[in-house]
């Protein structure tokens, strides 16, 4: 078998020499130290592949194969399915170490969490448990070096018989994720191998090194799943954070690339922007640890550099959240050939040359780890002593949380929480707090005592001053805020009696319907309730929505129902099979269905009143490609499919002219350049509205819809937001400080809404944070009724902006919305379904789909 194996290689080997250039590494072992007496039964990648690390970019499934075949040939290694993906590729984990260690792993995993997750248990012992070292390779899928290094590392563990390695996997178990981001690193790959050609072209403008939109950076929703270790919104995250908590590394590799012109970045990155919660001993150890790259860089005389650029503060990242959870973060980033090879100020780059770089730091970090391993373990476990500490010392205990009438956004939030190994209890008695008294069934207290003390901060962190002002990632990430979720802190405890296990996620129940009655009604504050009333309009049931309140007799008690209520009247239906329909999809949404038994009410509007306004089903397009934000279309495009169960078209701009718009009832431009548009299409869009369209337009879409006079609404000029800034007495030295903060990088701002407005239906708060990350500023309109959402007048709520601009978004509008003719012009200067996780805005942009028609407000000129 194996003999056939490498004549099999052997072959393809003559068959392709005529294509490989002769200077490329087809050995792995040309990758890796010397003198290591391999084990010959070891498969290595090239009689995989076919070809030689970096000759070639392989997909997905090549990986997976090596790496399956890999764990076939070697005792020392085995392979995990986390998960799939999206798109349905294998999510792998590959566990390195001796046969007899990874027969014994789940006691050795079990152990060492009882000594971390029970802070009874932290004591002194600490001696017997493995080193564990987890890599994490290619996040960005379009930097694929990291997944080709992982091969090489795993080769190298697996098959090396150096007495040195033998020792160290008898006490060590590293941990790879050779891809971290499947669907993104295909979506790379087909694009390069698209463009490759037998004869290598190394010009950086050459097609084959600029990707086409989306590129191969995000995940099949375009999310980068560098940002969502925190927010966990991506199933990938999901899938992965389990293993992640289960072994409980002490030092996490994280690979990627950078731009073509750089060299080789280790962290620590900027000592000032790490994050308060960080221990200070985190940096020292990773700097500790960067002596161990730089010297493996060093004896290739390879560049580098480290304590510069890069931060360590938003722990949504791969390389920060371990530093939340008792480890030891570490970013790399090459510069990317970004295909086989490319001209850079540095000379030529290639494939190969990154993914050795890649090799020779992902094995430093195992060597320096296994020369520091006790101090890691100390570090560790100091960790967890301290943050108990810490924990004792606040303040207050812990965080009171009241749950309003969603269950879903509630479950949502919890959720997320218990994943990142939070204990959250519910109330098992009411508790007064600050003179408000919290029902047990609708409260719950998250401790501050617990091991994930500073994952609690993390996430409910409301800091608005920072050390240093340059925030390469968002500053404020504030979860409850984001999900519109209430909260208290709680400085007296005294009557506060818990539940005794920790909240998990409730079986949802269902209501049966009334086969006969009159109506039915459901309410719009549940987030699921647009998924509900879309697939009801898809199925061509007919209904409306409430504009004033009401009341109702259901089952013998008055029930009062919000404006937002969604009536179902029977009188209505035309379909045959409507109840059935109606059952089903509230069972699949948990929603709770009223059954009415009469169109006379109590009090408020009857149920043939005009008050009711018809809802048609929706049709919407997104504008997408080349220039637009692909994040944001994503992110619209994750909401609507996950969260509405709404087809979403998605078109490129340099389509529109041949496309007939009247088939779409809603168009969606998020923030991009538009500029490109011509006046024709300008024209068409401006006709579409007039004739009853609805286009929604985010942040810099928004100002190009009033710069062509489709939106009705003012922005504060660039001219009058640098005059904010002081220039007189700055040196050349505070040019990046100034750059910093004339940006807003990612931050937390409070508005106050016009709650009677059709476009707040739901929202049951006078208040709504809302996330921002430009400086663009709608002014206040003076007309009435236009303005939905308003900046109050000290709307900073959460992470870093100057003070000169939060005073220039204070009183200003977030949200504008418009009669324009027969159609509605809606417009935010934020993004409201921002990384996926905004479960309290998100329902603006669901009301612009469905209530646009439901308010009416013309302007006057
Ligand atoms: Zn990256």
């Amino acid at each position: 078998m194996l003999l056939s194996r490498i004549l099999f290689f052997v072959l393809l080997s003559v068959l392709l020499l005529g294509q490989v250039p002769s200077s490329y590494a087809a050995d792995v072992q040309s990758y890796l130290p010397k003198d290591q007496n391999y084990e010959t039964s070891v498969t290595t990648p090239e009689a995989v592949l076919g070809f030689g690390l970096g000759e070639r970019h392989p997909r997905h499934d090549q990986i997976v194969d090596y790496f399956q075949q890999l764990a076939n040939s070697s005792e020392r290694v085995m392979i995990t399915e986390m998960g799939r993906t999206e798109q349905l590729r294998k999510q792998l984990l590959v566990t390195i170490s001796t046969a007899e260690n990874l027969a014994n792993l789940e006691d050795i995993l079990a152990k060492r969490k009882k000594t971390y997750v029970n802070l009874g248990d932290v004591k002194e012992k600490t001696d017997d448990e493995p080193l564990v070292v987890w890599l994490g390779y290619s996040v960005h899928g379009d930097e694929a070096s990291g997944a080709n290094a992982a091969m090489a590392v795993a080769y190298h563990y697996a098959a090396s018989q150096d007495q040195s390695i033998e020792e160290l996997l008898k006490n060590t178990i590293i941990v790879l994720e050779p891809s971290i981001n499947p669907d993104g690193l295909d979506r790379f790959v087909n694009w390069v191998t698209t463009f490759q050609s037998n004869t290598l072209n190394d010009d950086p403008s050459h097609i084959e090194h600029h990707q086409g939109w989306p590129s191969g950076r995000t995940n099949h929703y375009w999310f980068d799943l560098n940002r969502d270790w925190l927010l966990l919104t991506q199933k990938e995250s999901q899938q992965r954070l389990k293993f992640f908590h289960n072994y409980q590394p002490h030092i996490v590799g994280d690979f990627h690339e950078m731009s073509r012109n750089g060299s080789y970045f280790f962290q620590p990155g900027v000592p000032s922007r790490t994050h308060p919660l960080t221990p200070k001993a985190n940096g020292e150890l990773t700097k500790l640890i960067g002596s161990y790259h730089a010297k493996a860089l060093d004896q290739q005389q390879r560049l580098y550099y480290s304590e510069e650029v890069f931060d360590d503060f938003y722990y949504g990242k791969g390389s920060t959240y371990p530093d939340i959870n008792g480890s030891i973060g570490i970013l790399f980033e090459q510069a990317s050939s970004r295909g086989l090879q490319q001209q850079s100020i540095n000379g030529l780059l290639t494939f190969e040359f990154g993914i050795q770089n890649h090799v020779l730091t992902s094995l430093s970090t195992v060597e320096g780890a296994w020369q520091n391993q006790q101090q890691l373990k100390n570090y560790r476990q100091e960790f967890y002593r301290q943050g108990l500490k810490l924990a004792k010392k606040e303040s207050f205990n812990g965080y009171l949380i009241h749950a309003d009438n969603d269950q879903h956004r509630l479950n949502e939030f919890l959720q997320t929480l218990t994943q990142h190994q939070i204990k959250v209890y519910p109330l098992s008695s009411d508790f007064r707090h600050n003179a408000k008294l919290f029902l047990k069934d609708q409260s719950y207290f998250i401790p501050l005592e617990q091991t994930q003390y500073r994952v609690i901060q993390a996430l409910f962190n409301q800091q608005t001053n920072f050390q240093d002002n340059t925030f390469y990632d968002v500053s404020g990430w504030t979860l409850p805020l984001a999900m519109n979720i209430e909260f208290h802190q709680v400085e007296r405890t005294w009557g506060l009696k818990l539940a005794n296990n920790p909240w998990k996620k409730p079986a949802q129940a269902t209501t049966l319907l009334d086969q006969n009655a009159y109506g039915y009604v459901f309410e719009w504050h549940h987030s699921l309730a647009p998924q509900l009333l879309e697939k009801l309009l898809s199925s061509g049931l007919k209904a409306r929505v409430a504009t004033k309140s009401f009341t109702s007799n259901v089952h013998g008690v008055t029930r009062r129902f919000k404006a937002g209520s969604i009536l179902v009247a029977a009188g209505w239906q035309q379909v045959n099979n409507w109840r059935e329909l109606l059952t089903n999809a509230s069972i699949e949404s948990h929603i709770e269905i009223f059954s009415l038994s009469t169109g006379f009410t109590p009090q408020g509007v009857d149920l043939g009143s005009s008050s009711f306004k018809v809802l048609k089903k929706v049709n919407v397009m997104l504008i997408g490609g080349d220039n637009i934000s692909q994040y944001e279309a994503g992110e619209v495009r994750f909401y609507l499919d996950k969260n509405l169960h709404l087809p979403l078209s998605i078109v490129e701009q340099n389509r529109i002219n041949s496309l007939d718009l009247a088939l779409y009832s809603h168009i969606i431009l998020v923030d991009g350049n538009y500029s490109d548009f011509s006046d024709k299409i300008v024209s068409q869009l401006s006709l579409w509205v007039k004739n009853g369209g609805v286009i929604y337009a985010q942040k810099r879409a928004a100002k190009w819809l009033s710069d062509k006079e489709i939106l009705s609404a003012d922005f504060v000029s660039n001219n009058q937001i640098n005059q904010l800034f002081d220039l007189d007495n700055l040196t050349y030295q505070d040019k990046e400080n100034l750059a910093a903060r004339k940006r807003i990088a990612g931050a937390i701002f409070q508005t106050s809404l016009d709650n009677s407005h059709p476009l707040t239906y739901g929202i049951e708060t006078k208040n709504l944070p809302l996330f921002r990350n430009s400086t663009l500023i709608m002014k206040r309109p003076t007309q009435a009724f236009v303005s939905v959402a308003n900046y109050t007048d000290s709307p900073l709520m959460s992470g870093y902006t100057d003070r000169n601009l939060v005073n220039t978004i204070a009183h200003n509008s977030a949200i504008v919305a418009h009669n324009l003719g027969k159609g509605r012009v809606i417009a935010s200067s934020d993004n409201l379904v921002f990384r996926g996780y905004w479960l309290g805005s998100a329902k603006l942009l669901a009301n612009s789909l469905y209530f646009a028609k439901a308010f009416n407000v013309s302007i006057k000129d």
